[in-house]
């Protein structure tokens, strides 16, 4: 029978390895992704949204609306996984659709 702590009869030393603590080392963080708002400015926001909406409930044109995902695709807030816009929370398939709706950062 062999043991996996034994070669040629001798018993092997467990080698103890410094901890790798990142203790002096600068970690580079690349392009963090801005959060989400609160739920509750998120709420706001879509609120707002839906007021615009509700006031010109108009569709935007399927130029204007691919013009839109355009910028946002492009933008630093867009959150390509849920389509979502990270600033305002907002689902961009959706909002993107009305004419009266807006970029919470003037893009569109
Ligand atoms: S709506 Fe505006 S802020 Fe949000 S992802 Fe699109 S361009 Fe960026």
């Amino acid at each position: 029978m062999t043991d996996s702590n034994f070669r040629n009869g001798r018993r092997r030393r467990r080698v103890q390895h410094p901890k790798v603590t990142g203790f002096g080392e600068q970690k580079e963080v690349q392009n963090p992704k801005p959060a989400y708002p609160s739920l509750g400015q998120q709420a706001r926001n879509l609120a707002q949204t839906a007021g615009q909406v509700a006031r010109n409930p108009k569709p935007a044109s399927s130029d204007l609306y691919e013009q839109r995902m355009k910028i946002c695709r492009a933008c630093a807030f867009f959150d390509a996984e849920q389509v979502r816009c990270r600033k305002c929370g907002c689902k961009l398939k959706g909002k993107a659709r009305f004419e009266a709706a807006k970029c919470p950062i003037q893009k569109w």
